[in-house]
C-alpha cells in the first residue's frame, strides 16, 4: 500500500465479452493480481456449475426472489441472458463508489449500458474478443460444460454481441492470456490516475 492515495471516488470496471472469449479467466487474473479491486457478486437465477461457490462466484436464487429483489429496487442493472436473469446489487456497488473503492463488474453488454447510463463518470468499459470466430467456438467446445444446442445459441448470440464493442472504452483482443491480463492492469492504472476522478477541493501538499 502506497503511503499516500489522493481521495477519489470508486471506478466502476465493467468486463464484457461473448462466451468463451475468455473474460473470466482475464478478470480472475485482474482480481488477483491487482490491489485494491473487489469483484461484484451478482443475483442469478441460473444453477450453480462445477465449483462455483455460492456467495463467491454468484449469489444463486429462485426465479421468485429474483422478481423480489428487483421490485425492491436493490439491483443497478439487470438482464436475462440465456435462461436466465442476472443482476448486479445496487448497494455495494454504491457504497464501493461513494467510499473510494474499485469494483469490477463481469457482466453482459445489456447490463454494461445501464450502468454506464446511471454511473456514466464513475464507469470504465472493457471489451474482450478472442482474435477469431473459430477460436471463440474452440473454447466454448472445449469447456465442456454446455450441450449442442447451447453451444450454438452462445455462439449465435457471440456474433451478435461482437458488434458491441464500439460502445466500450477499451477492447481487449484475447490472443495469450498473459498479453490480455498485462492490459487490462494497464487500463486500471492509467484509469486509477486520472485528474477528473480527484475528489473536489483536493489539494495537493496540504497537510
Ligand atoms: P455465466 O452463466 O457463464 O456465468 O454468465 C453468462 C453471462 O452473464 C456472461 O456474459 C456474464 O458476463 C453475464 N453476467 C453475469 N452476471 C451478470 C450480471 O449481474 N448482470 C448482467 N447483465 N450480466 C451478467
Amino acid at each position: 500500500m502506497k503511503d499516500f492515495v489522493p481521495p477519489r471516488r470508486g471506478i466502476v470496471f465493467i468486463v464484457s465479452a461473448p462466451s468463451g472469449a475468455g473474460k473470466t479467466t482475464i478478470s480472475r487474473a485482474a482480481l488477483d493480481r491487482i490491489p485494491e479491486l473487489a469483484a461484484s457478486v451478482s443475483v442469478t437465477t441460473r444453477r450453480p456449475r462445477g465449483s462455483e461457490v455460492e456467495g463467491t462466484d454468484y449469489r444463486f436464487v429462485t426465479e421468485d426472489e429474483f422478481r423480489r429483489i428487483r421490485e425492491r429496487n436493490e439491483l443497478a442493472e439487470w438482464a436475462q441472458v440465456f435462461d436466465a436473469c442476472y443482476g448486479t446489487p445496487k448497494q455495494p456497488l454504491d457504497e464501493a463508489i461513494a467510499s473510494g473503492r474499485d469494483i469490477l463488474l463481469d457482466i453482459d453488454v445489456q447490463g454494461a449500458r445501464q450502468i454506464r447510463a446511471a454511473y456514466r463518470r464513475d464507469t470504465v468499459t472493457i471489451f474482450v474478443l478472442p482474435p477469431t470466430f473459430q477460436e471463440l467456438e474452440q473454447r466454448l467446445r472445449r469447456r465442456g460444460t454446455e450441450s449442442e444446442a447451447a453451444i450454438q445459441g452462445r455462439l449465435e448470440r457471440a456474433r451478435e454481441e461482437a458488434r458491441a464493442y464500439v460502445e466500450y472504452d477499451y477492447l481487449i483482443i484475447n490472443d495469450d492470456v498473459d498479453e490480455s491480463i498485462e492490459m487490462l492492469l494497464s487500463i486500471v492504472t492509467a484509469e486509477r490516475s486520472r485528474v477528473t476522478r480527484l475528489s473536489p477541493g483536493f489539494v495537493p501538499w496540504k497537510s
